[in-house]
């Protein structure tokens, strides 16, 4: 690999701002990338549904064998407006009043200049399609909303997380409830005892959920308990929100089930009823350990000396959506320190150590 212009290349990525939303100069550069490097893409155009002034990229590349793709997402959390990188002893990070970006665009890069060496090498590699998605910071949209028929890879890395060596088997189902517990007004001074009160009901129904780590499997919170009203008037409407993530789905639906039933026997103390709208955000992830791609990348990184390690993660990334369309999705870790922050920094020599990754993994 070329480490001086795989440097430069992110450099030149973290410099054009992106933030969720406002992807389009950041999809115009990628675009002018794989035009020079002679790679075919398409639009693939979901902005208006995600609200971004932008567009996913996906692209292809024909080779032999197994197809592989790679995904990163091209937005970035605020504040990611006029990203300064400056390198200091081998590490570089912005000047301190923004993000630096290396979420996600050391895996742009990385991918970019894997392929680009190989281009110039003129060697045989495996097709490679490539996915960079919108808005993934805003809730996974863009990976939400990508056109999947232009996939033929079963399987994927996502290059989307920190450590080197770090790989991301599996995520959680996560689901949101919002509740609302419904009383009876009376006034509270005169005939307190003719109402219903809905945020009695609501609070204990809350204090008997739990909050935190119910297993080792599940998370579990709840938020904005809201119940407005005058204080001569007892409260007839409490709302509240919940959120369960699980890796697995049992476990997930056990955990509504906990929740329900500590909110019937609250509305039951009280007299009170309540009603109950869950939203889905997505299916459980597991790529087992001992599939393909996993194989591969523990002995590329044995290789480099690189210690692999397969864990869970109960965050997001676009690894979910492919993995929902069938596209077994790995997330591995591109050496991004400190993301979502002014802190954020990223090692030269991790950039190099995930590039060649990307490098053997296309080689095949
Ligand atoms: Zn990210």
């Amino acid at each position: 690999m070329d480490a001086a212009r795989l440097m430069e290349r992110f450099l030149r990525y973290v410099r054009c701002g992106s933030e969720s939303g406002n992807e389009r100069d950041f999809c115009l550069l990628i675009e002018e990338e794989f035009r020079r490097l002679g790679i075919d893409f398409l639009r693939d155009v979901v902005g208006e549904a995600v609200g971004s002034n932008g567009w996913n990229l996906i692209a292809s590349i024909p080779g032999e064998g197994e197809a592989i793709l790679f995904s990163c997402h091209m937005d970035t959390v605020t504040p990611g407006q006029g990203i300064l990188p400056i390198l200091e002893n081998g590490v570089i990070r912005s000047a301190g009043d923004t993000i630096l970006g290396a979420d996600d665009k050391s895996g742009i890069a990385a991918v970019l200049e894997a392929l680009e060496c190989i281009f110039e090498e003129g060697v045989s590699h495996r097709p490679v399609e490539l996915l960079f998605s919108l808005c993934e910071e805003r809730g996974l949209l863009g990976s939400r909303h990508a056109d999947y028929s232009r996939f033929k890879s079963k399987e994927a890395l996502v290059l989307d997380t920190g450590e080197i060596g770090r790989v991301i088997n599996r995520a959680p189902a996560i689901v949101h409830l919002h509740i609302r517990v419904h009383g009876k007004a009376s006034h509270a001074g005169v005939e307190p005892k003719k109402g219903v009160h809905a945020l009695k009901a609501a609070a204990e129904a809350i204090a008997n959920i739990t909050c935190g780590q119910p297993d080792d499997m599940s998370v579990m919170n709840v938020a904005n308990f809201v119940s407005e009203g005058a204080t001569n008037v007892v409260p007839d409407l409490a709302t509240f929100d919940m959120e369960i993530r699980s890796f697995t789905e049992e476990l997930l639906q056990k955990h509504i089930r906990e929740a329900e039933s500590a909110l019937q026997k609250a509305c039951r103390t009280y007299g009170a009823t309540y009603e109950l709208a869950l939203t889905r955000h997505s299916d459980p992830l597991y790529v087992a350990e001992d599939g393909p791609l996993l194989t591969k990348v523990r002995e590329l990184y044995a290789t480099m000396g690189v210690q692999v390690r397969v864990e869970g993660t109960f965050g997001g990334c676009d690894a979910t959506w492919l993995n929902a369309h069938g596209i077994a999705a790995l997330n591995t870790g591109t050496g991004m320190q400190q993301a979502h922050s002014v802190h954020e920094s990223i090692a030269l020599a991790d950039l190099q150590t995930v590039t060649s990754l990307v490098y053997g993994l296309i080689r095949g």
